[in-house]
């Protein structure tokens, strides 16, 4: 099974298009007629820069309004259609992707399509050419792919067959059962898109809002379940109009498009036993066990500020490294991790962002299978040299070239601390904090779908639907993932406007990265109290939410004083409750929260515009 991608999914030229789909490994691609158009050269010289990168060329498309057309406009559309044969040949490619007709012009029937399919199918086979039709969702006369089927299967041509493209026939939650029986050799291509779950017109929902398999909501495996049933064994190709993508980075789209159907094959192979040829197989989502470590990359001024922070809160200084400028930093199972060093990885990411989260370890079974599927779905390994008495801890690229370890108890990794560290015997001031409840990390907007493939297509965590939240200077857009048991919970935010929080904190730190990381405690009172003594500043709360909080809920006024008292947040969900404070941030880079859940699944969305609304004016109250 050859994996392509059309040439329309991505940003750039088409020589810069082609050159990402080679690098992201794909075996061939679908050329979009328009990229041809503006292309600066003949289709033969498309042909040769395929050919030097190795790419196959699955198809031209689309060409339009063909089939039932009346007797005059017949003839111009078969004249275009042999000029379209022409530039065929001169790209070395044998199929023409027929889409069905949207013209006001064309006349239903099927046995006048298959008439028409055949005649141009006859044709096609003189010059050794052939032709494959697809159901547009809103095609005039033909927009189900059974209708498309049917018009192929009476053409009766073995140049003409059939084009399955899945969001086409998902948008119209078309029955997938007529699939399975279609002969695999006639299904000449099969086109893969997902899209999220939108109220619209199939025309601007496909040309605007498709993504990859797996970061939308259809059902796209139901499909491929379907679709393996015919004996299928052409190209996957993925066929993407996405306004993000097209102004994303061909590069890392591409690596992303590459990655989702590799997932999705897996996925397959779980459902249904088998995997499609040539794909790898992986070892199968690492299970997380939780936030190992959270390291932070700060210089000398930075360190014993964010240091002090971490003794406010509680944590103590528990280890230092053997022999770099690094600490351990403990409370509960936390682990903060503090690198001054003054080269390797922490120093230069410390050098482009400044004091920030420069590396999450993320605690998994099996971390070398982790790995290991890391590698086989196209993230990015990361190695630096290990010094004598360290451990090769496994690493892949994160959000905004952060590192991501994974760790696990059953190996050698299990006893990090105690290899790299020794012991400092020191005490703090405990504050009661558990574990990491979430980690939350700010994004472009154009960045939020490829960590979403990134973190699901690895880790067994879910997604969570996503939430729209008010800021004071635009919406955050917010899509959490979590594990099933809460070991994990990361939360994707973006936005589209420059003016809001989470954007502001794009431009303070030069990219994307952990904005706000989120403790838990089994009795926030209690916390909250050590913290003040402890002399923590918090964010404040304006006194209206608290008399809000009291008309929206039957808590007593003993108990809304208490959370206004300590600017705690409150928030309630059926019988479960759910609290949670900010601390200031730090100079204005990111922020700690600390949550207690009683029995709470979810992140406090409705408090969310109260908190960014506080920050916006603590940040405003900050500036010179
Ligand atoms: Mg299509
Ligand atoms: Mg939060």
């Amino acid at each position: 099974m050859k994996t392509s991608i059309a040439t329309v999914s991505l940003s750039g030229t088409l020589g810069e298009k082609l050159e990402a789909i080679a690098n992201a490994k794909f075996d061939a691609v679908e050329i979009f007629e328009n990229d041809l158009v503006t292309y600066n050269g003949t289709p033969a010289d498309v042909r040769k820069a395929c050919a030097e990168l190795g790419l196959g060329i699955v198809t031209l498309q689309p060409f339009r309004d063909f089939e039932g057309m009346p007797l005059g406009p017949r003839e111009r559309v078969f004249a275009r259609a042999e000029r379209k044969f022409d530039t065929l040949q001169e790209l070395g490619c044998d199929l023409l992707m027929i889409c069905s007709n949207v013209s006001p012009d064309s006349l239903g029937g099927i046995d006048r399509a298959a008439a028409d399919l055949s005649e141009l199918g006859e044709r096609a086979a003189r010059r050794g050419l052939r032709i494959a039709f697809e159901a547009l969702a809103w095609g005039r006369h033909i927009n189900d792919y059974r209708d498309a089927w049917e018009a192929v299967r009476r053409a009766d041509h073995p140049a003409v067959g059939l084009v399955l493209d899945s969001f086409h026939i998902l948008a119209r939650k078309t029955d997938l059962g007529a699939m399975r029986a279609i002969p695999g050799d006639r299904i000449f291509l099969v086109q893969l898109a997902d899209a999220p779950f939108l109220e619209m017109d199939y025309l601007s929902w496909s040309r605007h809002f498709r993504n990859f398999p797996g970061q939308g909501d259809l059902p796209v495996l139901d499909f491929m379940a379907a679709l393996s049933a015919t004996g299928y064994d052409g190209a996957l190709s993925l066929e993407i109009f996405n306004d993000q993508f097209r102004a994303g980075s061909a590069r890392s789209v591409a690596v992303d498009g590459h990655r989702s159907l590799r997932f999705l094959a897996d996925q397959l192979s779980t459902r249904i036993g088998g995997l499609p040829t040539g794909m790898p197989a992986l070892p199968p989502r690492a299970r997380p066990v939780g936030v190992s470590f959270i390291e932070f990359a700060a210089d000398d001024h930075d360190a014993p500020r964010l240091e002090s922070l971490f003794a406010g809160l509680g944590f103590r200084r528990a280890g230092q490294h053997h022999s770099k400028a690094v600490t351990r930093w403990c409370q509960g199972d936390i682990n903060l991790v503090v690198n001054r060093e003054k080269e390797g990885f922490a120093h230069s990411f410390n050098v482009v962002h400044g004091a920030a989260v420069c590396a999450l370890g993320l605690g998994v079974e099996n971390a070398a299978m982790a790995f290991q599927r890391a590698t086989l779905l196209l993230d990015q390994p990361f190695r630096q040299a290990v010094a004598p008495g360290e451990l090769d801890i496994p690493a892949v690229r994160g959000v905004g070239g952060s590192l991501v370890y994974l760790l696990d108890r059953s190996s050698e990794l299990g006893r990090v601390w105690e290899i790299e560290f020794s012991d400092t015997g020191e005490t703090g001031n405990e504050a009661g904090l558990t574990t990491v409840d979430h980690v939350s990390q700010s994004m472009q907007y154009e960045e939020m779908l490829t960590w979403l493939l990134f973190y699901t297509s690895l880790l067994d965590v879910a997604k969570v639907p996503p939430q729209e939240v008010a800021d004071p200077g635009g919406l955050v857009r917010s899509q959490v993932v979590e594990s099933a048991d809460g070991a994990l919970r990361i939360v994707l935010n973006g936005s589209q406007s420059a003016r809001t929080q989470s954007s502001r904190f794009l431009s303070e730190l030069f990219g994307s990265g952990v904005q706000h990381i989120a403790f838990a405690t089994d009795d926030l009172l209690k916390t909250v109290a050590r913290l003040e003594a402890n002399g923590v500043r918090l964010l404040p709360i304006p006194d209206n939410y608290y008399d809000d909080l009291a008309a929206k809920t039957d808590l007593s006024m003993e108990q809304i004083a208490a959370l206004q008292e300590h600017n705690i947040l409150y928030d309630r969900d059926g019988d479960t409750e759910y609290l949670q404070v900010y601390t200031e941030a730090f100079d204005q880079r990111f922020f700690f929260e600390i949550v207690e859940r009683r029995g709470y699944r979810g992140y406090g969305a409705a408090n969310a515009p109260v908190r960014l609304a506080a920050q916006a004016t603590a940040t405003t109250a900050a500036l010179p």
